[in-house]
């Protein structure tokens, strides 16, 4: 089948993620693959290489382990394999993805900390700096970096700083930015980073990916509290059996994203889709702020990868129904997850242009029911 075959989405997926992917990427998964022999081996390689290429300048330094699951069990298998008996957490939460990785360690009964800056504001630095001078006990520290539940962009330059002027080990879940932004995690002093497959890459969902220091990786021999999720163990086979996974890999979904990186490329890289990212949000900001919405954020904490907007205060307004109608009209988005207020959440990232920002505008013009 060839991919003009494919049939067309009936919407776009502002959900990241899930997120849209080309029909290219789509149609990569149409033939089936082994899991051990050379030609699968050998893409998994190529993947594991573009992806310490994507994240640093010294390679060398780093190497890149797959995971199978959705990205939650890549950030638990750093968290439950990074962290010796006797150390101990600290997480800066400030949303849901935050809380959870303070929830992986208490449930892995690892001893965790949390500086809690709330929803709506940065991690406090000069907090954390007095944190680590107080708790020598602690050991790790790790960040969110784009909190997909507000759409905020946490400082990790600023917070590399103070993790690594106190000798500590720093972990960033950049599940929904890495691939989307220019870094390079040497600079930024990162030890752990993690990301997945179906965010700012745009494969589709199965597997993540953590890039780590390739000599504190091996100090974590024997440390994992799991099986399934050792990441020195699933990067020792990998290493050593070149590109063969422990357990059943996602053989379509690797094939996939070994595209959606071939297709990252041929956008012009990283720098390239992090314009087009930003030109979606400042499209739909532009547009949203013409009807009258109002961001949650203000711009100086906003990332450009997804994006929270207050509910309309109408009464008659309710998200179901609007969704519904933006459904029926091409686009799928997300219901808030804050706490605090009521909103709702447009992703910027996947297969979306601009050109498609400009026509979900002028979607929700025609959409706002609650206007009369
Ligand atoms: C998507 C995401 C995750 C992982 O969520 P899964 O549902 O397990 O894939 C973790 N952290 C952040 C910031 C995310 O955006």
């Amino acid at each position: 089948m060839g991919i003009n075959n494919l049939p067309d989405n009936p919407y776009l997926l502002l959900t990241p993620g899930p997120l849209s992917t080309t029909k290219t990427v789509k149609a990569a998964m149409l033939r089936d693959w082994c899991t051990w022999d050379d030609d699968y081996k050998t893409i998994v390689q190529e993947v594991r290489d573009t992806l310490v290429r994507l994240a640093t300048n010294k390679t060398d330094r780093y190497t890149c382990v797959l995971m199978q699951g959705s990205g939650t069990f890549s950030v638990e298998s750093i968290i439950g394999t990074a962290i010796p008996e006797n150390g101990k957490l600290l997480v800066l939460p400030n949303g849901a993805y935050g809380d959870r990785i303070v929830q992986i360690a208490k449930t892995l009964k690892i001893p965790v900390v949390f500086n809690d800056s709330g929803e709506l504001d940065p991690p406090d630095l000069a907090k954390l700096e007095a944190t680590l001078k107080a708790d020598r006990a602690i050991t790790h520290v790790a960040v969110v970096h784009s909190e997909t539940t507000t759409g905020m962009l946490n400082p990790i330059a600023e917070i590399g700083k103070i993790v690594k002027r106190h000798g500590k080990i720093f972990i960033v879940d950049a599940m929904s930015s890495f691939g989307g932004i220019p870094m390079d995690i040497e600079a930024l002093g990162i030890d752990f980073i993690v990301s997945s497959a179906n965010k700012c890459i745009q494969g589709v969902p199965g597997f993540g990916f953590i890039i780590a220091d390739k000599e504190l990786l091996m100090t974590c021999k024997g440390r994992a509290r799991s099986l399934s999720l050792d990441l020195y163990d699933q990067w020792n086979t990998m290493e050593n059996d070149k590109g063969k996974w422990r357990y059943t890999s996602p053989t379509h979904v690797v094939r996939a994203f070994h595209q959606a990186l071939k297709e990252l490329d041929e956008e012009g890289g990283v720098a390239k889709r992090a314009e087009r990212y930003r030109a979606n949000h400042r499209t739909l900001v532009d547009g949203m702020r013409g009807l009258g919405f109002r961001t949650l954020l203000p711009d100086a904490f906003q990332g450009h990868f997804i994006t929270s907007f207050y509910s309309p205060e109408s009464e008659r307004y309710d998200f179901r129904t609007f969704y519904d109608r933006l459904k029926t009209r091409g686009f799928v988005i997300y219901p808030g997850k804050v706490s605090k207020a009521s909103a709702f959440r447009i992703g910027n990232i996947g297969d979306v242009y601009p050109a498609d920002m400009e026509r979900l505008v002028k979607t929700i013009a025609a959409s706002m029911f609650w206007q009369g």
